[in-house]
């Protein structure tokens, strides 16, 4: 599984990062950093905040 968050679109809103807190974190810096490839046993996280995400920022592939 591949996860890109398109920062043209996320406005580091988090809901996310409340969603998936494996994948998903805000650094010191509140800037939103996740896994890229996440493992497998995380699909159901990160489909559930690609849901979640107000702004449809999540793509998986
Ligand atoms: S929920 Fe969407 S808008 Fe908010 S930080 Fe995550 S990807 Fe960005």
């Amino acid at each position: 599984m591949q996860v890109r968050v398109d920062r043209a679109v996320c406005q580091v809103l988090a809901q996310c990062v409340f969603t998936a807190p494996d994948v998903f974190e805000l650094d010191g810096d509140d800037a939103l950093v996740y896994l890229a490839e996440p493992p497998e046993e995380f699909r159901d996280d990160v489909e559930q905040a690609a849901r979640a995400c107000p702004l449809q920022a999540i793509i998986l592939e």
